[in-house]
C-alpha cells in the first residue's frame, strides 16, 4: 500500500463522500465525514439532496464500480427488492434524441443494471461506511479548511460547531455548491478554469403507485430532442413504487400537475405506458427542481494547487442530470483516488486531478455536443460539435433498426466498455449503408406507380 496518514477528513456524506471515505479508510488511521444535513437511519430523502426525489438512474458501470468498492452491495440491494435491469425490450423503453433504441430481440449481449431509489442507494452505502471501524460520520457543517500559508497546505477543517479538526488530507465532496474555488483564491491560488453549458433544465416528479401487471418494463426513458424539449423518465423502485419525472430543457417548463404529466406521456411514450400512468395513484406532493448549468471545474489545468486537499464528485463536474451519469462518475473517481494514493510520488492532487479529468473529458464532451446541438443549450461551442452532433443523430437513426449499432450505443451510454462515444470506421460505414438502404427503400415506395398500387 502507498501513502498513508493519520486523519483524512471528508466534506459531505453523500454518494461521492461515501465513496471517497471507503477508499481513504484503507490508507488513513482515521477517516471522518462531516455532514451538515441530518442523515436518516432508514432509506429516506434528505433536505440537502433535493435531487433524490427525482429519477436517479444508476448506470451499469456505476453498479459494477460500487460493487468493487463495497463487495456484496448488489446482492443486498436485490435482496431488498431493488429491480434488476437487462437491456431487453421488455425491460427498458429507451428513447434518446428522438430515436427509440433497443426494440429488437436481436441484441446480442445482455448487460445488467440495478434500479435502486436514490435514498435506498445512499443508505446502502452509508450503512457500509458506518460499519468500517476507522470511519466516523459527524453531524457538522464545514465553514472552511485551515490553510498553513508557510507550508502552502491545508491542515484541517473549521466546523460550524466552533470546533477545529486537524487532518492530513481533506476531500471536498460538498457537491455543486463547493466553495473550493473561493478558498483557493483566498489562499493566493488561481480559481480553476470552468467549462459550462447552460442547459436550463427543470424537473417535476411524483412518486406513483401503478396497479400490478400494467407495466413490465423497469425503466422508461424518453429524452428530449430537437422537436420536443420535454422528456420523461420513470423507474420502478425497490418497494414497488414508481418515480415519474418529467423535465424540460432550454428553460421549457415541464407540466406541474399530474394531469399535465399524463398528457405529456400520451405524446412521448408508447400507449401502454401512457395508459398505465393514467391509472396510477400519485403518492405525496409533486417535487420540483431546477438545474440551470452543467459545470466542469478544471482543476487539472492549474499550475499551482495546495497540498492536503482534493475536489471530488459533483464538486469537480456536474453533468446534465437527464443523462444519469453523476453517481457513476463519482464511483469512477473512487478508483482514481485509490490508484493516486497507491502511486509513488507526493503530488497526490495532481495525480488525482489528472485522472479525474481523463474520465471527465469524453463524458463532458459528448454531453456538451448533445446539449448544444440537439437540446438548444447555450455555451461555448467548438466548430466540430455541430458536424459530430449531426453524425450522431444519423447514427442513432440507424440504431433504431440495427441492433448492432443500438447495442454499441447502449453500452457506451451506460458508461461500460469505453467512455468515448467514437464509433469505429466499420460502424460508421455500417451506419451509412443502413441509412442509405432505408433511404432507397423509401424512394422505391414513393415511386410505386399508381396502377400498381390499385392492382395490388
Ligand atoms: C435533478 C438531478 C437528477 C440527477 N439524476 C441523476 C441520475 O439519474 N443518475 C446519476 O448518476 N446522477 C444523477 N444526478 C447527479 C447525482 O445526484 C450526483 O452526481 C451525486 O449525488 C453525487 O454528488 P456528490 O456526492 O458529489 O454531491 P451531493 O449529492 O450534492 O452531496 C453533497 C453533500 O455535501 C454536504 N455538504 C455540502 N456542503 C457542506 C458543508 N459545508 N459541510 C458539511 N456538509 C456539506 C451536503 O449536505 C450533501 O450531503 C442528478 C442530479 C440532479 C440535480
Amino acid at each position: 500500500m502507498g501513502r498513508s496518514g493519520q486523519h483524512a477528513a471528508v466534506i459531505g456524506a453523500s454518494i461521492a463522500g461515501l465513496c471517497a471515505a471507503r477508499v481513504l479508510s484503507d490508507f488513513y488511521d482515521r477517516v471522518t465525514l462531516y455532514e451538515r444535513d441530518e442523515l436518516p437511519a432508514e432509506p429516506a430523502n434528505r433536505a440537502a439532496v433535493p435531487q433524490g426525489r427525482h429519477v436517479h438512474l444508476l448506470m451499469a458501470r456505476g453498479a459494477a464500480e460500487l460493487e468493487a468498492h463495497f463487495p456484496g452491495l448488489l446482492d443486498d440491494m436485490v435482496a431488498a427488492g431493488v429491480p434488476i435491469l437487462v437491456n431487453r425490450p421488455d425491460c427498458i423503453h429507451f428513447g434518446a434524441a428522438g430515436h427509440v433504441l433497443g426494440t429488437s430481440d436481436d441484441l446480442r449481449e445482455e448487460f445488467t443494471a440495478y434500479v435502486p431509489s436514490r435514498p435506498h442507494l445512499e443508505w446502502q452505502l452509508r450503512r457500509r461506511v458506518t460499519a468500517i471501524g476507522n470511519v466516523d460520520i459527524v453531524r457538522a457543517g464545514v465553514t472552511e479548511p485551515m490553510f498553513d500559508a508557510a507550508r502552502q497546505r491545508v491542515t484541517g477543517l473549521r466546523l460550524d460547531t466552533g470546533d477545529e479538526a486537524q487532518a492530513d488530507l481533506v476531500v471536498d465532496t460538498a457537491g455543486r455548491g463547493t466553495r473550493l474555488p473561493v478558498w483557493l483564491q483566498q489562499w493566493g491560488f488561481d480559481r480553476p478554469p470552468e467549462a459550462s453549458v447552460d442547459v436550463g433544465i427543470s424537473y417535476a416528479s411524483y412518486l406513483l403507485r401503478i396497479p400490478d401487471g400494467l407495466v413490465i418494463e423497469k425503466v422508461v426513458v424518453a429524452g428530449a430532442h430537437r422537436q420536443q424539449p420535454l422528456g420523461l423518465g420513470m423507474l420502478c423502485y425497490e418497494d414497488g413504487t414508481w418515480n415519474l419525472t418529467t423535465f424540460g430543457v432550454a428553460k421549457v417548463e415541464p407540466p406541474h400537475d399530474f394531469a399535465g404529466m399524463c398528457e405529456l406521456a400520451d405524446e412521448i411514450v408508447p400507449p401502454h405506458l401512457a395508459a398505465a400512468i393514467r391509472k396510477a395513484e400519485p403518492i405525496g406532493d409533486i417535487a420540483l427542481h431546477k438545474y440551470p448549468t452543467s459545470r466542469w471545474r478544471r482543476y487539472h489545468k492549474l499550475d499551482r494547487f495546495p497540498a492536503g486537499i482534493l475536489p471530488f464528485g459533483d464538486a469537480v463536474a456536474s453533468y446534465n442530470p437527464t443523462f444519469g451519469q453523476g453517481m457513476t462518475m463519482a464511483s469512477l473517481q473512487a478508483g482514481h483516488l485509490r490508484r493516486a494514493l497507491e502511486a509513488p510520488g507526493d503530488d497526490l492532487a495532481a495525480t488525482f486531478n489528472k485522472a479525474a479529468a481523463k474520465s471527465t473529458y469524453p463524458v463532458w464532451t459528448m454531453n456538451a455536443v448533445a446539449d448544444l446541438v440537439m437540446h438548444r443549450a447555450t455555451g461555448a461551442m467548438p466548430w466540430w460539435y455541430r458536424p459530430v452532433g449531426e453524425l450522431f443523430d444519423q447514427f442513432l437513426g440507424a440504431a433504431e433498426t440495427d441492433p448492432v449499432l443500438a447495442e454499441w450505443f447502449l453500452r457506451r451510454f451506460s458508461l461500460l466498455d469505453s467512455l468515448y462515444m467514437v464509433p469505429s470506421m466499420a460502424l460508421v460505414a455500417r451506419t451509412i449503408k443502413h441509412n442509405m438502404g432505408l433511404f432507397m427503400a423509401q424512394r422505391r415506395t414513393l415511386r410505386v406507380p399508381r396502377w400498381r398500387e390499385t392492382a395490388s
